[in-house]
């Protein structure tokens, strides 16, 4: 049986759970889980605040920032050998074939993306079980090479909180000596700053903790804003050049769309719970745009694991037992963590 960590019903804590192997297809990577970042798209899952959008089938196991080892390769496999460092992110599988696969966006594939965990699963015949266990089959194009010279615990939350940022980033272009500004210094938010800075932007970070401008300055943000101030606030008001939002609950994304300057654009990747409520002034005065983005595509993890490897990038992170990841859970929700937990699965084994 494979171990892992789940919740198994609405409510319920984290907690020991066991599931049978997956029968193995042609083309699967059997890989030996080493760390996994605590996302609060599980904190989301496992509590089931998306039930509108992806209601959670439970027994759930989270998790979907994954580093680990190869430890079998199926008969149809190219890729990856037996003993690789690899990792996987947000998905496991699509179709494959439709426009969105074959563009490299499989994300968006029009069969529906397969996510890490709480979706169909070929293998088990459930919902696909997550990272926050000691072993996971994946199909060999969703498993990504990861850079030997990097600390795997940090590398982990790349996965997703690394890719999720990056992706937005680039894809809004050249933002070289342009102002940004990154909503939320969290797991995403702290990606969002090392990598706009790494493209030599602007960087601005809007936060709610006064206690993290220090750390915002370090990891390389040139100013930091306390969003509570309006003092503050009003200073940069119509100045942005893009703002990334990675909030994870509720906020006044008005009064942030004012700090754009003309033209300038919001995209949000963080996912409240409940919806957020737009003044369509907020953007007809300054032709505004407001866009989301959802991970990133298969081949653009690879390029920003690859980027990371070059750049020395990983995420900062405080590394857990399994044993304390519900405790972890409600330090997330008090955004106090610096700035990911990253669970060490070698403690599933201790249990
Ligand atoms: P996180 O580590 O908990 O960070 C979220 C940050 O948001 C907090 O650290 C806090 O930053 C800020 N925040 C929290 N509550 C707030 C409030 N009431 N008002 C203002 N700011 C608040 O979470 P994360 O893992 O980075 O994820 C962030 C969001 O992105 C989640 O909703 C997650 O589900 C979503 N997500 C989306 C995608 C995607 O593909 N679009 C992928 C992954 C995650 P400060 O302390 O600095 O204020
Ligand atoms: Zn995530």
């Amino acid at each position: 049986m494979i171990e892992a960590y789940a919740v198994t019903e609405p409510g319920g804590k984290l907690a020991p759970f066991e599931y049978e192997p997956a029968p193995l297809g042609p083309e699967d990577v059997e890989i030996d889980v080493q760390y996994c970042g605590i996302c609060h798209s599980d904190l989301h899952t496992v509590r089931d605040e998306w039930s509108s959008v992806m209601a959670t089938t439970y027994p759930c196991v989270p998790g979907h920032e994954i580093v680990g080892k190869v430890t079998k390769v199926c008969s149809a496999v190219t890729k990856f050998k037996e003993g690789d460092l690899v990792g996987v992110g947000c998905m496991v599988d699509s179709d494959q074939t439709c426009p969105h696969c074959q563009s490299d966006v499989e994300q968006f594939c029009n069969s529906g993306a397969i996510f890490t965990y709480n979706s169909p699963d070929k293998h088990l015949g459930g919902v696909t079980y997550g990272g926050y266990s000691e072993n996971i089959v994946v199909d060999e194009n969703f498993v990504l090479g990861v850079p030997e010279n990097l600390d795997p615990a940090g590398v982990a939350p790349l996965l997703c909180a690394g890719i999720t940022t990056y992706s937005p980033i680039r894809r809004w272009g050249n933002i070289k000596d342009k102002k940004v500004g990154i909503l939320g210094f969290g797991g995403l938010g702290h990606m969002g700053v090392k990598f706009a800075r790494a493209f030599d932007a602007h960087v601005v970070v809007f936060t709610t903790s006064p206690s993290k401008k220090e750390d915002a300055l370090r990891l390389g943000a040139h100013e930091v804003i306390i969003s509570t101030n309006s003092e503050e606030m009003q200073q940069h008001a119509g100045s942005f050049d893009f703002i990334l939002d990675t909030i994870s609950a509720e906020h006044d994304i008005n009064s942030y769309l004012g700090m754009l300057g003309l033209d300038g654009n919001l995209t949000l990747v963080g996912a409240p719970e409940k919806p957020l409520s737009i003044s369509a002034f907020a953007l007809i005065f300054g032709r505004k745009s407001l866009s989301g983005s959802l991970i990133g595509g298969i081949k653009e993890t690879q390029e920003m694991l690859d980027f990371c490897g070059e750049h020395n990038i990983t995420a900062d992170v405080e590394v857990i037992p399994i044993q304390k990841v519900n405790e972890a859970y409600e330090r997330m929700v008090k955004s106090d963590v610096k700035y990911r937990f990253s669970i060490d699965i070698a403690s599933l084994k201790s249990e």
